[in-house]
């Protein structure tokens, strides 16, 4: 068995060791003997102490449903579920606390924009642009428009490397272009896309933008209007946060001329018999009983990065995917998928000739070692690249060099076992197919 040598020794000199210790579910050993090393962060993170500290004291102390009771656990209540609005407006540079709409989570808020602005603007001809790297959640949702609305749909394509081709922007945006929905972090290649250049260009047809932040929020500093974003859209669990929880801002503009979304309690002003008349912003796209704990708790989550620093933490995740670029690339017909190491966020998909990538995550998994295996929700992405399936392993504020020397090297142990009988071992680092 290969030692995990201490986590917290080698830790990046940007953030403070003892941070591991703050999050309890790291501090087990699985399979009997193996400490966890947790390498799936893309799809979902942990939660510090801090946070289920105050999921807890919410639940113990102050719960009761918001903005209906007049008495003091829903005034308390009310009171942190609209500060933890607050908290998001801030962290994402919006201008107001209205543009910040509480959702499920990125698939939610851009379902929200696809049914609700997507309906009332988006007709017979007009035209829809994605890109291929999409993740199905910036997808599926416009394919369904442009079925239910007669639009056409077109992708920006990518190259080999995983990087798009900026240069067919230009040839694909025309006056009919109404919308452009694209993801600031590729969720498996790790490509970090040129946002604000590409909403630029598309505000200069006249085209909406919105981003599916789902991977960049958690990692980068952000500003909705540095970027250009009409509508950006993120997941509160991805940025340790409870899931069911997440956030979708929209210009407030934009969002004034939407119709609703969901129809129900909350969102109203008055209701008759036979019609309403709805809420103002925010509370016109969320109706019924919002997700209250868990939004006040996702300010809890906005609170410890902020404490540790958006900066830090996504130069200490860049150091370790550059470590971890390395190490994989050692591992002879490892196959890395996407950019160079300097141009990517924290995580690495890759393929290896032997096994397929579910037995790779399962062997791994029997080493503590959690990564995800499959098409990881962008099957015309793994259709583009050629290949059925990945494994990925991705970073996040916790995560060590030495559990990138674990992962490297418990793989380059399962390639030596699936190496076919009879090949020796070619020296020098895997060559990219
Ligand atoms: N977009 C991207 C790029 C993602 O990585 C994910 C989740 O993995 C989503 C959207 C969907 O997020 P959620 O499942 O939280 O709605």
């Amino acid at each position: 068995m290969i030692e995990l040598k201490s986590p917290r020794e080698d830790f990046s000199k940007l953030l403070p060791a003892a941070l591991r210790d703050d999050f309890p579910i790291l501090q087990q050993v699985v399979h009997d003997e193996h400490p966890l090393v947790f390498l799936d962060n893309a799809a979902s993170t942990q939660r510090p102490r801090q946070v289920i500290e105050v999921l807890r004291r919410v639940y113990e102390r102050d719960y009761a449903n918001v903005h209906r009771g007049i008495h003091t656990l829903s005034e308390r209540s009310t009171e942190q579920y609209e500060d933890a609005r607050e908290k998001a407006r801030e962290f994402i540079g919006a201008e107001k606390a209205l543009e910040v709409i509480f959702t499920s989570g990125s698939t939610a808020g851009i379902n929200l924009v696809a049914r609700s602005w997507g309906d009332a603007n988006v007709h017979a001809g007009d035209e829809i642009i994605v890109t291929t790297m999409e993740h199905h959640s910036n997808l599926v949702p416009w394919q369904q428009l442009a079925e239910r609305s007669g639009a056409v749909l077109k992708h920006i394509p990518i190259t080999d490397d995983g990087q798009l081709v900026l240069e067919s922007l230009d040839s694909l945006l025309t006056e009919r272009t109404k919308l452009v929905a694209v993801a600031s972090v590729s969720n498996v290649l790790g490509t970090i896309n040129p946002v604000a250049d590409i909403a630029r260009r598309a505000h200069a047809v006249g085209a909406v933008v919105l981003v599916d932040a789902a991977q960049s929020v958690p990692h980068y500093p952000t500003n909705v209007r540095e970027l250009g974003a009409d509508f950006l859209a993120f997941s509160g669990h991805k940025m340790l946060a409870p899931t069911g929880i997440g956030v979708l801002y929209g210009r407030e503009q934009l969002l004034d001329a939407m119709p609703p979304f969901l129809g129900g309690g909350s969102m109203i002003n008055r209701v008759w018999l036979d019609r309403f008349t709805p809420a103002e912003l925010p509370a016109k796209f969320e109706a019924g009983t919002p997700p209250i704990a868990p939004a006040i708790a996702l300010g809890a989550a906005i609170d410890y990065l902020n404490r540790i620093g958006l900066v830090n933490i996504s130069r200490h995740e860049h150091e370790l995917c550059r470590y971890a670029y390395a190490r994989l690339r050692e591992i002879e017909g490892l196959r890395i998928l996407g950019p160079g190491p300097d141009e990517r966020a924290g995580l690495l998909s890759f393929t290896l000739p032997e096994p397929h990538a579910h037995d790779i995550a399962q062997l791994l998994d029997e080493r503590g070692i959690a990564v995800r295996a499959g098409h990881h929700c962008t099957w015309p992405l793994h259709d583009r690249l050629g290949i059925s399936a990945s494994t990925r392993a991705s970073f996040y504020l916790y995560n060590t060099p030495a559990e990138v020397d674990l992962l490297a090297e418990v793989l380059a142990e399962i390639r030596e076992r699936f190496r076919p009988k009879g090949r020796k071992r070619a020296a020098g680092p895997g060559k990219r197919p």
